[in-house]
């Protein structure tokens, strides 16, 4: 039935706006195609918590010169490491915590490093690459490891239906369940499982919805169309299903990759 898809793949990407439905697209790769997720915010997490189990203490702020960080050997000093993870840990926490934007070299290193560590395949690449540079800094990194992308898979979905999505969603606060003030509303605002008030995610304002989605358009959409002029086809996908069941999603997914072989 999907008789064009190869039966190995190598690498997939899966961009989209935030909150389209990438996760369960992201799922169906996964399953499909016996593939990991790779995705920046995991990435993230774990070198800023190889940095934070390492124990410093001190004022990060110290190595960083106003342009850029002291020699990597200075820092190393103070840390009392050379470990390269736990000091591109330091310098990524350095942004994160100020809520600046993390320079593309950075990111690229932490995402080199962690793709290295799965042999540059089998992944499903999820938030990288974001901008151009990201992405130029990629098909390099594919050319000198002899690895590849198939494909991107772009879940579209309306702006519109995203903002109404996103800011009616609520959030248990103890497990995690998500509701929706419409669609599925929790009653008298509490978690059916645990009983507690539901909340709104700070990420979850009209404000910081538009800008992530303004974001996507300046920064991502021109990344994605420079992988595409290098050869890289897109499979797209609708995010918003009439009848969302896994069956759909999986065949939705599925129809379109077949169309790109
Ligand atoms: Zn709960």
């Amino acid at each position: 039935m999907y008789e064009n898809i190869p039966d190995k793949l190598t690498n997939i990407i899966v961009t989209g706006k935030s909150g389209a439905g990438k996760q369960p697209r992201i799922d169906v790769l996964v399953d499909e195609f016996d593939l990991e997720q790779l995705s920046t915010g995991n990435i993230f997490r774990s070198y800023l918590g190889k940095f934070n189990d390492h124990g410093y203490s001190g004022d990060i702020g110290r190595f960083w010169q106003g342009k850029s960080f002291v020699r990597d050997d200075e820092i190393a000093d103070v840390l009392g490491t050379d470990d390269p993870d736990i000091i591109l840990g330091l310098k990524a926490k350095f942004f994160v915590d100020r809520g600046l934007f993390v320079p593309d070299h950075i990111t690229n290193e932490l995402f080199k490093g962690s793709f290295a560590k799965r042999d540059h395949r089998g992944q499903v690449l999820d938030g990288y690459p974001r901008t151009l540079d990201q992405a130029k800094f990629l098909m390099e990194l594919l050319e000198e490891e002899d690895s590849r992308v198939d494909f991107i898979l772009r879940v579209d979905n309306d702006d519109e239906m995203i903002v109404e999505r996103t800011v009616n969603r609520r959030i248990c606060p103890d497990c995690g369940k998500v509701y929706h003030l419409v669609y599925k509303p929790p009653h008298e605002g509490k978690c059916e499982v645990c009983d507690v008030e539901v909340v709104q995610r700070s990420d979850d304002t009209e404000e910081k919805i538009r800008s992530r989605l303004k974001e996507f358009k300046e920064k991502v959409i021109p990344a994605m169309k420079y992988l595409e002029e290098r050869g890289i086809p897109i499979a797209k996908v609708p995010g918003h299903l009439e009848k969302f069941t896994p069956e759909n999603v999986r065949k939705s997914v599925l129809s379109s990759v077949n169309k790109v072989f």
